[in-house]
């Protein structure tokens, strides 16, 4: 039997327990536990098949009384004597993408973010659309696209059109950006022709993971116009390995930074689900943003009702991401496009004067947010490498 060491001030201590789908060499992916460095197999210790499957879809649509109960046993198994063969160094497994993503949407809800950009792109109106703060904006993403933490991202060629230049031209994007965002996991969906209170998200939402939107904005800026984004969006999405369960983020729930004007009946929240998560972003092992989430304008919650208010189906596996987190300083910009003005102020990375992506680069996004026990757990990390252009 094996005790799991908890060093002082570990971000994976029994506060956090976040779950993955893993594998040693030659085996099955399945879901696991992070404590500390390792992490534990329930396949191998919980008696229950549901746990030897390939993603966490079967066990999220179990609902938030069967969560609950699990999160118990897990805290009992792993603070006790582990069968030693049911605890592996996270060094020695590979971590799969933990979620069969269904749907994905990303929304648009930090006020910080949507103003930059605003400012950015249309210097002589309000930085805001109109509709901005009366309802959390958003497009539906390609969910067939969201890829695990770790794997590289090929730069996505497509039609490029700069403002001085009189017709496109096809190639690897030349302005290949990031964000920084936290995404929100459905674990049990609703119905179609049902909408979901924002009262009812922590019996629907399972849990949240760090999210980078690649984004190709070259590509974006000429394709977006009237209908939103999509290829400049659509080649690749990266998810962080854990899955931190929302009962692991009761500690970090804040106010909202305040909403004005009062949001319409459906988006009123009756409980805060503001989150204190800090982002770090590193961009080739140099930080160069602490994006702060408690700044975001709509709530997760909010977000879930939104989508739902028309009676569109949600369904387990749902994948939403927050958008672009962006505080009120420059250093809290969570996406490069805001962080180098367009690419006007350049940031030094490891000497050089730097604006977007070269190949090679690579961006690491973590997050940390107060936990139930006095500490502060972790998300892991979200990582990824660009790769060339395939067609050079
Ligand atoms: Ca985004």
């Amino acid at each position: 039997m094996t005790r799991i060491t908890i060093p002082e001030g570990s971000p994976f201590g029994l506060a956090n327990l976040p779950y993955g789908v893993f594998s040693t060499p030659g085996t099955d992916p399945r879901v696991g536990v992070r404590v500390a460095d390792s992490v534990v197999d329930l396949a191998a210790t919980l008696g229950d098949d549901i746990f030897a499957r390939p993603s966490l879809n079967d066990f999220m649509a179990q609902g938030r009384a069967r969560w609950d109960e699990v999160r118990g046993r897990v805290h009992e198994l792993v603070a006790g004597d582990v069968p030693d063969d049911a605890v592996h160094p996270v060094s020695e497994v590979t971590l799969h993408l933990p979620v069969e993503v269904a749907d994905y949407v990303d929304f648009y809800a930090s006020e910080h973010h949507a103003s930059n950009l605003g400012r950015l792109f249309r210097p002589d109106a309000e930085p805001l659309m109109p509709n901005w703060k009366h309802l959390p904006v958003g497009y539906h993403g390609r969910a067939g696209t969201v890829v695990v933490s770790g794997t590289d991202i090929v730069r996505p060629s497509g039609q490029r059109k700069a403002p001085d230049e009189q017709v496109p031209s096809f190639g690897g994007s030349r302005r290949l950006d990031i964000e920084a965002e936290l995404g929100f996991v459905v674990g049990t969906g609703s119905a179609l022709g049902e909408s979901v209170a924002t009262d009812e998200f922590a019996d629907r939402v399972f849990g949240a993971v760090l999210v980078n939107d690649w984004s190709a904005r070259d590509i974006q800026a000429w394709e977006y116009v009237p209908l939103g984004p999509n290829l400049g969006k659509s080649f690749a999405t990266s998810v962080s390995p854990w899955v931190v369960p929302l009962a692991a983020l009761e500690a970090a729930r804040v106010p909202l930074p305040g909403q004005d004007p009062e949001p319409l009946p459906y988006l009123r929240e009756r409980a805060d689900w503001g989150l204190d998560i800090e982002f770090v972003v590193e961009w080739n092992g140099q930080e160069v943003a602490r994006p702060p989430y408690r700044e975001m304008y709509w709530s997760p919650a909010q977000m879930l009702a939104h989508l739902t208010v028309n009676g569109a189906t949600s369904r387990t596996g749902d994948l939403y991401a927050s958008g672009t987190i962006s505080g009120p300083e420059k250093h809290q910009r969570g996406a490069f496009i805001e962080l180098t003005w367009n690419g006007r102020e350049p940031l030094e990375i490891n000497g050089e004067q730097r604006t977007f992506l070269a190949d090679g680069d690579e961006v690491t996004l973590t997050a940390t947010a107060p936990a139930t026990d006095g500490g502060r757990l972790g998300f892991g990390e979200v990582h990824g490498r660009i790769l060339p252009a395939h067609d050079g």
